[in-house]
C-alpha cells in the first residue's frame, strides 16, 4: 500500500519483487525465446555467485519482499543458482523459479523444495513429441523433466509447484494431456494462457477445467484470448513495482529483455540506486511508445488497477 501511494502521489517508489536472471544460456532453443542460445536478443552473459551476492544485497536495501529467479536463459543453467536460493532466503526474500525443468539433480531439488515459494515448470507440451518440436530437444526429456516435477511435488511442504503451457497452433492439441500429466505428477497448478499475439481459444479447455479439484487448479487466462482488447490508460506505472535485472542489465519491464531502447542501465557501472533514480530512467518511461507494448502484457491489470486508483472520480464522496 505505501508504495501505491507513492505512486499516486507522483513519487519515486521501489519494487516489491525483482526479476532476476542468474544467466541468458539455456540448453533448450524455444522459438521466440529471449535467450542469445535459443536464437533470441539477448547476450550470452552469466553471473557469479559473487556478482549475484552484490546485486541481491542492493534488492535488499531497496526494500523488496520477493525475487523470481527466471530468464534470460534458464536458472538452472547456472550452476550458482542452488546456492543463491538459499542465500535471497537467508536474507529475508521470498523466492520463486521459473524453468524448463530438465536440470534439476536430487540435491538441487531438495534445495528448490526446501527454500522456494513457488516453482513454475514451462512444458509447453503434453507429449514427448509437441516438447521435442517446441523446445528442439529429444524426446526423451520430457519423461526425465516429468520425473524432476514428480520428485518436487514429493519433497515440498510450502513451496507451489505449477507447470505451464503457452497455447499456439503447435501446442493445442496437447493441452488435456498437458493437464492430465501435470496432475498426476502432483502439480498444485497448471497456467493456460496464449503465446504472444495468439488468440484462438483452446477448444478443450473445459475438460482441462473439468479436472479442477481441492488440491490442484488450473489457471486459464481467459482474458488473455481478446483480440480486440486496447489499453486505455496512458502511462505504465506498474514497472515500479516490479524490477528486472537481466544478468548485469535492469530494463524497463521483463517484455524488453535485450532491447537497448528500454535498458535502464547496467549494475557493473551504477549501483542499483542510482540506475533507480537516474533521469535516464525517468527519460524513458517518459517516452514510452504503446506501440513496443504487447497488449496483453504481464502487468496489464496492475496498470489497469493504479490508472484506476489514480483517476478522480466525479460525485466522489458519495458512496
Ligand atoms: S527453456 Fe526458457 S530460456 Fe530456455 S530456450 Fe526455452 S524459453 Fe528460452
Ligand atoms: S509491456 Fe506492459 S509492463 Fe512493459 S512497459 Fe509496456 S505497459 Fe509497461
Amino acid at each position: 500500500m505505501d508504495r501505491l501511494i507513492d505512486i499516486v502521489e507522483d513519487r519515486i517508489t521501489y519494487p516489491v519483487t525483482w526479476e532476476l536472471d542468474p544467466t541468458n544460456r539455456c540448453n533448450h532453443y524455444c522459438v521466440g525465446c529471449y535467450a542469445k542460445g535459443a536464437g533470441g536478443r539477448t547476450n550470452n552473459d552469466h553471473l557469479t555467485l559473487k556478482q549475484a551476492k552484490y546485486y541481491v544485497d542492493q534488492v535488499v536495501e531497496l526494500n523488496a519482499k520477493a525475487i523470481n529467479l527466471t530468464g534470460g536463459g534458464d536458472p538452472m543453467f547456472n550452476k550458482i543458482t542452488p546456492k543463491l536460493i538459499e542465500y535471497i532466503r537467508n536474507k529475508g526474500l521470498n523466492v520463486g523459479m521459473i524453468t524448463n525443468g530438465s536440470l534439476f539433480n536430487d540435491k538441487s531439488i531438495k534445495t528448490v523444495a526446501d527454500n522456494c515459494s513457488w516453482v513454475r515448470v514451462s512444458l509447453d507440451a503434453g507429449t514427448p513429441k509437441t516438447h521435442a518440436f517446441i523446445r528442439k530437444v529429444p524426446e526423451k526429456q520430457f519423461g526425465q523433466i516429468l520425473n524432476n516435477i514428480s520428485k518436487l511435488c514429493e519433497q515440498k511442504t510450502t513451496c507451489k509447484v505449477g507447470t505451464a503451457l503457452l497455447t499456439s497452433p503447435e501446442t493445442m492439441g496437447d493441452i488435456v494431456e498437458f493437464t492430465r500429466v501435470s496432475k498426476e505428477c502432483g502439480v498444485d497448478y497448471v497456467q493456460i494462457r496464449p503465446f504472444h499475439e495468439d488468440f484462438t481459444i483452446p477448444l478443450c479447455i473445459n475438460e482441462c477445467l473439468a479436472m479442477q479439484d481441492e488440491n490442484f487448479k488450473v489457471l486459464y487466462s481467459e482474458n488473455k484470448y481478446d483480440a480486440g482488447y486496447k489499453k486505455q490508460y496512458s502511462r505504465c506505472e506498474a514497472q515500479a513495482l516490479s524490477g528486472v535485472i537481466n544478468v548485469h542489465k535492469l530494463y524497463l519491464c521483463c517484455h524488453f529483455r535485450g532491447v537497448d531502447k528500454y535498458e535502464l542501465g547496467d549494475l557493473r557501472e551504477l549501483s542499483l540506486k542510482e540506475i533507480w533514480h537516474s533521469q535516464h530512467r525517468q527519460d524513458i518511461i517518459n517516452n514510452l511508445d504503446f506501440k513496443d507494448c504487447i497488449p496483453h502484457c504481464r502487468l496489464d491489470l496492475v496498470n489497469r488497477t493504479i490508472d484506476n486508483l489514480k483517476t478522480s472520480v466525479p460525485d466522489e464522496n458519495f458512496i
